[in-house]
């Protein structure tokens, strides 16, 4: 157990990420805190691409090009933060053989997991740990909206014994490292037990209709364009043509002037 997804995040690249030369494959568009936590862990980046038109799947003759023998591990978020994107059994599967053909682990962040609509499924990417091992990161803070609880995990799907040695040094910087709160880590039997059945059919619902709703009117705006409906997450990625707006610069004031002009608080592309 760690604090929040975001405890998940640093442990796991501080482990992976810590040994010379070492480099973690990230997708792109991302979610930050990888990159500062690989940045701590003194890990190099490499990027790889998030296809718009292909349903933002991964680009994974690009993850092949630009993987080698010093990368540590692949970055998968699924459901996906920015871009709203669910990934199929069949893409996972992809993945999960490119991992393999790599020799590396696939760091599966699901802290949307089950968030989906629209007729996708979630499928978990320890579905393929048989194929490449499988570190997945979870957390309450989405899925139970309890983010200042800060409770998050760690789950190694490993049938194979690839990951031995990382799990155990896993354990041992979760020992020196200070864990969530201990009144929060005895609620967690009983948040995990219960269904919750009516709040998460709720939650997915107001989803759904704030993501039709949201991609229908942008895409009836000329400037903005959407190039996949969401499926899941809280998040969709939207396409600014900064030409046919009178005076904004970039994504940056765009936002910049959505907030001032309209109280609409959207997050820039590019940065974090
Ligand atoms: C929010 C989030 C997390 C973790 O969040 P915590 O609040 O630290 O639990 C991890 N990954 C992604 C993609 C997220 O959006």
């Amino acid at each position: 157990m760690t604090v929040g997804g975001t405890g998940a995040i640093t442990v796991i690249t501080t482990v992976l990420g810590g040994a010379p030369g070492a480099n973690i494959l990230l997708p792109r568009p991302g979610f930050a805190p990888y990159e500062a936590a690989c940045e701590i862990a003194g890990a190099e980046l490499r990027f790889y691409d998030l296809l718009p038109r292909r349903g933002w799947e991964a680009n994974l003759a690009s993850v092949r090009a630009m993987a080698d023998s010093a990368t540590a591990a692949i970055v998968v978020i699924n459901p996906n933060n920015p871009c709203g994107a669910v990934y199929s059994a069949q893409h996972l599967y992809q993945i999960a053989e490119t991992a393999r053909d790599l020799g590396i682990p696939v760091i599966a962040d699901e802290v949307y997991a089950h968030m989906v609509f629209g007729g996708s499924k979630f499928v978990p990417m320890a579905s393929f740990a048989h194929i490449a091992p499988v570190i997945s990161i979870g957390a309450l803070s989405k899925r139970f909206m309890i983010p200042g609880w800060r409770l998050g995990w760690l789950a190694f799907c490993d049938p194979n014994g690839a990951l031995k040695h990382v799990r155990m040094a896993t354990e041992m910087l979760l020992n020196v490292t200070s864990g969530p709160a201990s009144i929060v880590q005895a609620a967690v039997p009983k948040i995990l037990s219960d269904e919750h059945s009516a709040f998460h059919h709720n939650v997915v619902n107001l989803l759904e209709s704030s993501a039709d709703a949201l991609y229908r009117r942008i895409n009836q705006i000329k400037a903005l364009q959407c190039y996949s409906k969401p499926h899941g997450s809280m998040f969709m990625m939207v396409e600014i043509n900064t030409s046919l707006l009178y005076e904004v610069e970039d994504d940056i004031d765009f936002a910049r002037q959505l907030i001032k002009e309209e109280c609409v608080l959207v997050l820039p592309g590019t940065g974090p």
